[in-house]
């Protein structure tokens, strides 16, 4: 997945262009910048590579989803649906705006589960946030038209996923907004940053105002601009998005190294006894980020990460075990560790949620495996590892 491995000429030379003009805010010094527009330069490539009439980035792929999310109109009591399997960004995202976060089981997808979802919607239901974890995607077409059946929204986290896409659509462009992360060990990176895209024009509209204080980027004096709403600060820097408009015109690039490298580790698994592969949705092509196996149960995949890590494997990971990805380890939320007060709504709503049965989610995480794709991999290196792979696996399954 990380673009990092790759950086190169193309990142340093549209840095250095920003570095000679000085200017390394995305608005306004229009005399001084010698027409560098970084950032208007990486929306325009972004949205026309994503097939949306709109794309504004932001700060952070966190900060992408909670601009999202305010711009669809989520505040105060609100609920979001998310999945058990996630980033902490998501319900990061949903608590920035005093919204609730709701979580819901995931399938063999490894993303949620449209029936969970059904029996999650309440008339507090303002947004379903389905992530398309590990390069693949959510069954979009039945949360589409659970979402449209109940007034909803549905955002898109593409932020794994980067180039996959579904019924020949870019992932990210089919909810009302979809989001990316640029961060520093994503499929292409800025360092820190992140991108959201939309078809709705009112959408980007606020979206584009209130990741810069409200401002509405009318005329070319910053004093002068009205203030449609409130907003915040989640602007991208021009450095940042000189790195990633350089990373996004490598992206097929790097799309298809992923490919064929997952390609290569895949095909070494695919005969093994006991080994299966996450479902894709009809319709749906990986961005091929990570190669994701199911082991017959929990004991077996505890076994099977202990000899590839043995045998010197990186890159797998076991999330059922981790803290920062899967719902059982997220301390600090179940046990509601706010720096200050939240709302009554979330406070109630997460307590509730302690106690309820994710055994489904449970059932497909705990005999997962995430293997980590490259794009630096040379032939040797990737001959060695799909072996040791495949050894890894054969010792813990036999
Ligand atoms: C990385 C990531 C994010 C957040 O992105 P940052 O740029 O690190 O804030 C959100 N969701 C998912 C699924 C991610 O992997």
């Amino acid at each position: 997945m990380p673009g990092f491995e790759l950086l190169g000429d193309a990142e340093r030379r549209a840095v250095a262009q920003v570095m000679e003009t000085g200017v390394l805010m995305r608005y306004g010094f229009d005399g001084a910048r010698n027409d560098h527009w970084k950032a208007r330069e990486m929306e325009a490539a972004l949205a026309r590579r994503m097939q949306t009439p709109y794309a504004h980035l932001v700060s952070s792929g966190t900060a992408a989803l909670t601009v999202a999310l305010a711009s669809a109109g989520v505040g105060a009591g609100d609920e979001v649906i998310l999945p058990t399997f996630t980033f902490v960004a998501s319900f990061e995202a949903v608590l920035a705006l005093g919204a609730v976060p709701v979580l819901c089981d995931i399938d063999d997808t490894l993303t949620l589960d449209p029936q969970a979802v059904a029996a999650a919607i309440t008339p507090k239901s303002k947004v379903i946030m389905p992530v398309h974890m590990c390069g693949s995607m959510a069954n979009l077409d039945a949360l589409m038209a659970l979402a449209e059946r109940h007034g909803i929204l549905l955002v898109e986290d593409a932020c794994q996923a980067i180039g996959g896409t579904y019924r020949g659509k870019p992932l990210g462009s089919i909810g009302h907004a979809g989001c990316f992360s640029f961060d520093y060990v994503k499929t292409i990176t800025c360092g820190e940053g992140g991108g959201l895209i939309t078809h709705s024009k009112a959408l980007y509209e606020k979206a584009q105002a209130y990741s810069d204080h409200g401002h509405d980027h009318i005329g070319n004096d910053r004093g002068a601009e009205g203030h449609p709403h409130l907003g915040y600060n989640y602007r991208i820097s021009e450095l940042h998005a000189a790195v990633g408009l350089a990373q996004l015109e490598r992206l097929d690039t790097f799309l298809e190294l992923q490919n064929r490298h997952y390609g290569i580790l895949r095909k070494a698994l695919e005969e093994e006894q006991g080994v299966t592969f996450r479902r894709v949705p009809e319709g749906g092509v990986e961005n091929y980020s990570f190669l994701n196996v199911f082991l017959p149960d929990a004991q077996v995949a505890r076994r099977a990460q202990a000899a590839l890590q043995r045998a010197g494997v990186d890159g797998v990971f076991y999330w059922f075990e981790n803290n920062w990805h899967y719902h059982r380890k997220w301390e600090h939320l179940k046990a509601l560790k706010s720096l200050g007060p939240l709302p009554d709504a979330v406070e109630r709503r997460i307590q509730e949620c302690n106690s309820r049965d994710f055994s489904a989610s449970d059932h497909w995480m705990s005999r997962n495996l995430s293997i980590l794709v490259k794009l630096s991999w040379g032939e040797a290196a990737l001959e060695k590892r799909a072996l040791a792979l495949q050894q890894g696996l054969r010792e813990a399954l036999g």
